[in-house]
């Protein structure tokens, strides 16, 4: 590795950890929301081989701003333009009804940055993984599936970018 990059990646594992530290995911046993955004950037990392400082701090951040009180300006301060800039893009407007929000999703997948696009590639493959190994205890069989076509919709406007990880996606997919 040519940076060592290690202080500014466990800082936004410090600051997502506080962030979310009440948090929860939806899981039948409530694991930790932090759980999640450390999966993200371990998938990129170990399994896409990603060592980009701006997408793996991006990964660890990406649910501050829409699950938290985070605000764009806090990561701006401590994080800088770039990182920032990729969670926003990252973020879905909570003013917009559930339905608009997933269909926006899979509208501007294809439009986002590519920093983006691999945080967002992390984010989908890290969820189908959740659903099919620890989903929500509530959900029918119909609702994972669901989930799923949601998921491969995204997914193909983010084709291109990472052959490996989009393999990496398809692999859960069609164990399903
Ligand atoms: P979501 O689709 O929002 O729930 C999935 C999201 O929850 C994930 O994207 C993930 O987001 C987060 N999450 C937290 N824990 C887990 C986990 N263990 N496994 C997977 N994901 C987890 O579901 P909603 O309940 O908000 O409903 C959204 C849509 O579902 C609606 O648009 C509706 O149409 C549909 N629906 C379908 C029903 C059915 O029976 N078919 C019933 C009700 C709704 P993140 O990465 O951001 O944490
Ligand atoms: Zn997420």
């Amino acid at each position: 590795m040519s940076h060592d990059h290690s202080g500014a990646i466990l800082a936004a594992a410090a600051f997502a950890a506080e962030k979310h530290r009440n948090q929860r995911r939806k899981d039948a046993d409530a694991s930790p929301y932090i759980n999640h955004p450390i999966a993200l950037a371990n998938v990129l990392a170990n399994e896409g081989g990603v060592s980009d400082q701006t997408v793996l701090c991006a990964a660890l951040l990406h649910d501050t701003i829409e699950d938290t009180e985070t605000t764009a300006q806090e990561l701006q301060a401590r994080f800088g333009p770039q990182v920032t800039g990729v969670v926003l893009e990252v973020t879905d407007d909570k003013s917009l009804e559930k339905h608009v929000r997933k269909q926006l999703q899979i509208e501007h997948a294809p439009h986002i940055s590519n920093e983006a696009k691999l945080v967002k590639l992390a984010d989908k493959i890290c969820n189908v993984r959740d659903i099919l190994a620890s989903p929500p205890a509530d959900w029918s069989a119909e609702r994972k599936q669901e989930y799923l076509n949601w998921a491969a919709r995204v997914v193909a406007g983010l084709r291109g970018i990472h052959p490996g990880l989009e393999a990496v996606f398809d692999g859960l997919v069609k164990g399903a």
